[in-house]
């Protein structure tokens, strides 16, 4: 594996590309210079009913916030993705979907994509819904799904969409949140050869006393698996559509009306009821779509995300349909039934764009690269990542093996709050840097400010913040305004704080160290967590590692990793000595972890994030104050880390 630490622009690839190093620099500066003549011209990229004057009105005071993006037009956002496209490309597949089990395959043209949504807009519809009330939607990955958020914002309803992985408890306090009278849901799921009972999951959530809101469940057979039914509450979506007409005009959105509400990941803490409104997110997801992975017309684009998150809303359905691309949806995970998969979906559908996440990347590495001798994969043209930093040992795998050394990698900064990318490279300007995610998109004003919140000028390390609105930004807490004006903009005046700590170096790029909750502070240097774990990762017998900050007498914090070895690798008191010795040598002293606990697993949320607020807890030996565990993926995971944990005072 290379060490190159600097992958220059593709001569050729610039060339062809939408957007070059010269191009970006003069449409950066014209963005932040005169942001209403940027976005004036740019938001003519959707199509609008009424077409907007004003473009916008920002002040992000804590006293007197408001952000509004073109809010006089009107438009609606399944149009954009649908009906504006018939003319030119019915016939072009939208969505080609692949199942869990290989053997079924499926695809929808623009004009069928369009039938069935306007045929399940108006079955909402007949079921009682109406403009602005909002819409609870459970589903695996099947185009259904799609359908269903589409039905949703053809009509005005706005969705919540829930990924499939959560249980019955986080189902009802979201639809507590929403006030949802309806709920769209499946028989079962499949994923990775295992099935989810969908519709159990929903029956037990609305048994939950508190949830009062509820009275219609639409529930699709994908598996025809047994499930209980209540006579009068559920209803088939085949047989509503059965009845339904596939005319079905849209309606008339201002620019600032919602179009959903989604929860964040809860890596944090609870989720948050991330509200976006419809004109300027659809311009900001469209419009990154396009740049960031230069999307060229005609091209396969595969996100591996699933719908229930933000990447699934931006990046699979709103940016890339009202583009006009084809997307490939694959109901499973990347690396089931071996972790081939991921190699046989590209070379068989011949994938041009794939955008993934570093947790899939780093799954993939600890299983060999074998499992990649027989891929092809000369489709492909540019390789996306996002969710977390990506470890640059991992970014060269990416790299070297997916896209044999060819195809740029953009690593891409953003959060479910922004709604669509805000750093990133573009793959035809951006020289690359493995870790980084370089530099910020149009219209994107990152800065770096000190924990008092005073400005950091040229290369150095701080709080990332945002000093100025994009159209992507969300809009409020749903149902809780309060909590959006101070998660948001009480840290630090007048400025957007993201969460996030970042560096930025001498060539303006910018480094996401990890949440700034994260952070460790050893001997009064501070570290991210983010920079110690990418040195465990780059030991070739490391899979992943997770670093977090314990009490110490001494140091005040002192570093304790969790290392999960790759398969067939002996945990030996030997290697752990490796280890520190190797951290010492690539970062230096002050970053030698303190203690190593090996770890089958780690705490992940269900979008594969690493929730490292458990791990501190239990390296902190505070075991009995866990908190909320309703977003782990796996929470057995936790109690095995307890079982076999270091610091036992
Ligand atoms: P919660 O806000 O509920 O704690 P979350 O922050 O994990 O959960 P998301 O909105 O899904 O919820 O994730 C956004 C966060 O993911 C970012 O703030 C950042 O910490 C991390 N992230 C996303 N992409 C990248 C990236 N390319 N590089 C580094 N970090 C990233
Ligand atoms: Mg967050």
């Amino acid at each position: 594996m290379s060490t190159q630490s600097l992958y220059p622009v593709n001569a050729d690839f610039a060339a062809g590309a939408k957007v070059n190093e010269e191009q970006y620099r003069r449409m950066y500066q014209e963005s932040v210079v005169n942001p209403e003549g940027f976005w004036r011209e740019h938001g003519q990229r959707i199509s609008w009913f009424k077409d907007y004057t004003k473009i916008r009105k920002v002040s992000f005071d804590d006293h007197n916030l408001y952000i509004k993006w073109f809010y006089d037009g009107t438009l609606n956002a399944s149009y954009n993705c649908l009906d504006r496209h018939l003319e030119s490309r019915g016939d072009q597949p939208a969505i080609i979907w692949e199942g869990d089990d290989a053997s079924e395959q499926l695809t929808l043209t623009y004009s069928q994509l369009h039938q069935q949504v306007c045929a399940f807009a108006n079955a909402l519809r007949g079921q009682g819904v109406q403009r602005g009330d909002v819409v609870t939607i459970y589903m695996p990955m099947v185009p259904e799904a799609a359908v269903a958020m589409l039905a949703c914002a053809r009509i005005g309803a706005i969705h919540s969409v829930i990924f499939g992985g959560f249980s019955p408890d986080s189902i009802a306090s979201r639809i507590i949140d929403g006030k949802s009278k309806v709920v769209i849901t499946a028989d079962q799921g499949v994923r990775g050869g295992r099935i989810i009972p969908l519709k159990a999951n929903v029956d037990a959530a609305l048994d939950n006393p508190d949830v009062s809101t509820v009275e219609r469940v639409i529930c699709l057979k994908r598996t025809g698996g047994d499930i209980q039914w209540q006579q009068g509450r559920d209803i088939w979506w085949h047989e509503l559509m059965a009845v339904s007409s596939p005319y079905c005009p849209a309606e008339e959105m201002g620019a600032e009306d919602p179009l959903f509400i989604l929860y964040t990941s809860g890596s944090t803490g609870t989720p948050k009821g991330v509200l976006h409104s419809t004109g300027g997110y659809m311009v900001y997801a469209s419009m990154t779509h396009e740049y960031v992975f230069d999307y060229r017309d005609g091209e396969i684009y595969w996100c591996t995300a699933d719908v229930g998150w933000i990447t699934g809303h931006s990046y699979m359905v709103y940016g890339p349909l009202a583009n006009g691309a084809t997307l490939l949806m694959h109901e499973g995970v990347p690396n089931w039934p071996s972790p081939a998969r991921m190699g046989e979906i590209i070379d068989r559908h011949k994938v041009n764009i794939v955008y993934t996440a570093p947790t899939l990347i780093r799954a993939l590495m600890a299983e060999g690269e074998a499992h990649f001798d027989g891929f092809d994969g000369s489709s492909l043209r540019v390789l996306g990542s996002v969710g977390e930093p990506i470890n640059p040992e991992a970014w060269r795998w990416y790299y070297d093996v997916i896209g044999k050394e060819q195809h740029p990698i953009v690593d891409t900064w953003w959060q479910t709050e922004t709604g669509g990318i805000l750093i990133s490279p573009l793959p035809g300007a951006t020289d690359l840097k493995p870790g980084s995610a370089t530099r910020p998109f149009f219209g994107v004003q990152p800065a770096l400010v000190d924990n008092m919140g005073n400005l950091i000028d040229g290369p150095g390390e701080g709080n990332l913040v945002l000093l100025d609105s994009w159209p992507g930004q969300m809009r409020s807490v749903y149902g809780d305004h309060d909590r959006f004006v101070l998660t948001y903009f009480k840290t630090f005046r007048g400025m957007y704080f993201t969460g996030d700590g970042a560096r930025r170096d001498e060539d303006g790029y910018y480094w996401i160290t990890g949440r700034v909750d994260d952070v460790i502070n050893v001997s009064g240097h501070r570290l991210g967590t983010a920079e110690v774990e990418s040195a465990l990762v780059a030991h070739p017998d490391v899979a992943e590692a997770a670093v977090v900050g314990y009490p110490h007498d001494i140091k005040g914090q002192g570093i304790y990793a969790y290392v999960t070895l790759n398969k067939g690798t002996e945990e030996t008191e030997a290697l752990r000595q490796t280890l520190r010795q190797w951290v010492r040598s690539e970062i230096g002293a002050l970053a030698t972890p303190d203690l190593i606990q090996w770890a089958p697993g780690l705490p992940k949320t269900r979008s594969g994030k690493i929730m490292r607020r458990f791990l501190r807890k239990i390296a902190a030996n505070e075991v009995g104050s866990l908190g909320d565990s309703s977003t782990l993926a796996d929470p057995t995971v936790i109690d095995s880390l307890i079982e076999a944990r270091l610091n036992r005072t």
